[in-house]
């Protein structure tokens, strides 16, 4: 047999499944030693019949004392299958349905291993539907039980023990792949050589090495994912940016006239940002850090590099009130410096010098004061990016929320400095999305992580509520209220023709007037709103003039009222768990307890088992985790476009700690040998590689 062998001339078995197997793909010998188990069950443990917990997946060994078929009676007529087993600590009953067979394999005498989930019946103990194995005759390990059992993505008309068996026949062939990865690298980075890696992923004698299986071929894909992006990048990467030279005394004042202490991580980021910054190469990072973990001072930080050098800087945000609020921390954050900071969005143009009030221009003024550099910081939506613009010097752009911006804009903005070098470019977002992960993985995007979040913070405690709880949760809020806090509520938009949100914000508004908080101080923010206003609605909210705020889900990102502890969301299963994640952020930003209520009609599992999660976990990378699991990651990420879905077998997006190792290592191998050439066995892998991916 050899990688090429055909399955079905691998035993009967293979003969009878092979077709089954070619709707998976799955034609040879190698293919399916490369089909990776989707999910594991632990069935290692052995316990003793008379140790077996009712409604626990137990492993039991014994000995078949009876065996037989009965027939059932009446419409249903069904073939049972009743055995007793026993143990020397005592005897238990397995049935099985429709197993026309097994009196034939499994017979009196036998020992044998049953895996099923244990219930009780007359007779004791019992395993309805057990999986069972023949304990072997020369101690080999077991395959189906009594050890870490792989389950395979199948279809139906293949079973999990049909795979498991013709896997067992090619695992062999597991060491005729040749290790690809020089040995400095398995070594430096403790991976498992590829042989154990393929054999033990299958079939793993413990947790342990499972992990170390699992981490060796998610470190493949991801390498060979980025390797292949280094290359084009590398081909494509002529250019040339300003060098920002690191301000250390200034900045270190800037730091330490902080009301807070930074976070390690914070610091951490802050220091990658200002190395690349100091390069003449163009910085191209994705800053990402969960909703609160304080992107912005670290973003700040490499700003004011930016500035102290005598360099434009670009701030974009995907919303007006996002960009009108961070003009207003930018002003309060470098109040001691003598920049002029500018807020440029459709509707608004203006400049704020040192030591006066921000003053109102005419659109096409303000386009002159940054062409002619009077500008420093300009602070903006996608005005930014408009055709007529032009920038002097810009050395850097943030752009914060990247995934709401397209690819072509994103560069657009980087292009738009007057002189020949490349503006650096750090992107910032919150959730793993799918356009910065792509980016990610294509490796045009190096990555910071802010894996920590400020010290102090409550975890923000959610609840989910059917129709008959929201009196209840509304005396709550009312409560909250009542105490001094603050509100948020958010209407999805029902409506089609609504697509502003004023509809569903003004009837929602008109009802929590009239019949649930009279007493309380209501404000509406939708999209048909003049920024003016909604600036207005916002500062008064920010001032506590207002106690709740009704919002379309425009204020998913950013707004920082730290007095909020509540928000209300409503029809809460119209909404992804990334984007409720990000929607709950708006709260738990102050020393208060912070709660986030999600209100739905939904009366199916699925949706109230998706929505629990967000009960269940804060951590935003696991609730993107979720929401993979939930919804695949073709749709949740929009890989499929890019190919990935072809290439990512068991690697995920957010494997970061491997993709950071990866991205660490490809740098030294093109420094050594920037064709490859002295890695013929990378390369040849990397052509393997390179022909599964789909064209783009
Ligand atoms: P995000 O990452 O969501 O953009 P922000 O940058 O808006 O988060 O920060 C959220 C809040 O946390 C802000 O009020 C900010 O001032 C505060 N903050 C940031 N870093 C720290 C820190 N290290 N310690 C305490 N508070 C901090
Ligand atoms: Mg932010």
């Amino acid at each position: 047999m050899t990688l090429s062998t055909p399955l079905s001339r691998i035993t009967s078995i293979g003969a009878r499944i092979a077709p089954a197997l070619e709707k998976l793909s799955l034609h040879t010998a190698g293919d399916l030693l490369l089909y990776w188990p989707y999910r594991y069950e632990d069935r290692s443990e052995i316990l003793s019949i008379r140790e077996l917990k009712l409604g626990e997946k137990s492993t039991i060994q014994g000995t078949v004392k009876d065996i037989k078929d009965i027939k059932t009676r009446g419409n249903g007529r069904r073939l049972i299958t009743k055995a007793l087993i026993e143990d020397g600590t005592g005897t238990l009953q397995a049935i099985w349905f429709n197993q026309r067979f097994l009196t034939r394999t499994l017979k009196p005498g036998y020992e044998v291993f049953l895996s099923g989930k244990v219930d009780d019946s007359s007779y004791g103990p019992q395993m309805t539907q057990p999986v069972y194995e023949r304990a072997t005759k020369s101690g080999d390990q077991a395959t189906h039980t009594a050890r870490i059992v792989p389950i395979y993505s199948l279809t139906s008309s293949v079973t999990q023990k049909q795979l498991r068996y013709l896997l067992k026949k090619v695992l062999p062939l597991a060491n005729s792949i040749q290790e690809w990865l020089p040995e400095d690298i398995i070594k430096q980075y403790d991976l498992m050589g590829i042989n154990d890696a393929i054999s033990r992923v299958h079939f793993p004698e413990s947790h342990t090495e499972l992990e170390k299986a699992t981490r060796r071929l998610k470190f493949d894909e991801l390498f060979l994912i980025n390797l292949r992006s280094a290359r084009v990048k590398s081909a494509l990467q002529d250019s040339r940016a300003n060098k920002i030279q690191f301000k250390e005394k200034e900045t270190k004042d800037f730091v330490d006239g902080l009301s807070f202490k930074l976070t390690d991580a914070q610091r951490k980021t802050a220091w990658e940002i200002l190395t690349d910054l100091e390069k003449n190469k163009p910085m191209n990072r994705l800053l990402e850090g969960d909703v609160g973990s304080g992107k912005t001072i670290v973003c700040a930080i490499g700003i004011l590099n930016a500035l102290l050098n005598d360099k434009q800087v670009a701030y974009m945000a995907p919303t007006e009130i996002l960009a009108t609020q961070q003009f207003e921390t930018f002003n309060e954050l470098f109040k001691n410096q003598s920049f002029s900071i500018s807020l440029l969005t459709g509707n608004q143009a203006l400049i704020k010098r040192p030591d006066t009030q921000p003053e109102k221009l005419s659109s096409n003024k303000l386009l002159e004061l940054i062409s002619d550099k009077d500008v420093d910081l300009v602070v903006g939506t996608h005005s930014l990016i408009q055709d007529r613009i032009s920038y002097q010097d810009l050395a850097l752009v943030v752009i914060d929320e990247q995934h709401r911006f397209g690819v072509g804009q994103r560069s657009a903005l980087s292009k738009k400095s007057s002189d020949s070098t490349m503006a650096h470019f750090l992107s910032m977002t919150a959730t793993p999305i799918p356009r910065s992960l792509a980016l990610t993985l294509y490796g045009d995007l190096e990555l910071s992580v802010i894996d920590q979040m400020p010290p102090g913070r409550k975890p923000i405690k959610t609840m989910l509520a059917p129709p008959e709880k929201r009196g209840e949760k509304y005396a709550f809020v009312h409560e909250q209220l009542t105490q001094g806090r603050q509100a948020f509520i958010i209407c999805p938009l029902i409506d089609p023709s609504d697509t502003l949100g004023k509809k569903a914000v003004t009837e929602e508004y008109e009802k929590l007037k009239r019949d649930i908080f009279p007493d309380m101080r209501i404000g509406i923010l939708h999209g048909k709103m003049k920024s003016a206003d909604k600036e207005k609605v916002m500062n008064e909210f920010a001032k506590h003039n207002l106690d709740i705020l009704v919002a379309t889900p425009v204020i998913e990102v950013g707004i920082d009222v730290p007095n909020s502890t509540v928000i209300i969301i409503e029809s809460a299963e119209r909404f992804g768990l990334a984007q409720l994640h990000q929607f709950r952020g708006r709260v738990g930003r102050g020393k208060h307890q912070s709660y986030c209520i999600l209100f739905t009609d939904s009366t199916s599992k699925e949706t109230l088992n998706r929505l629990k999660a967000l009960v269940e976990t804060n951590d935003g990378f696991e609730l993107a985790e979720r929401d993979l699991e939930f919804r695949g990651p073709g749709e949740v990420y929009g890989i499929k476009q890019h190919g990935f879905d072809d290439v990512l077998k068991i690697a995920k997006l957010t494997d970061y700690p491997i993709i950071k190792d990866v991205r660490k290592i490809i740098p030294h191998i093109f420094a050594q040998s920037p064709d490859l050439s002295k890695f013929p066995r990378i390369l040849k892998r990397l052509s393997q590689f390179e022909k599964s991916i789909h064209p783009e």
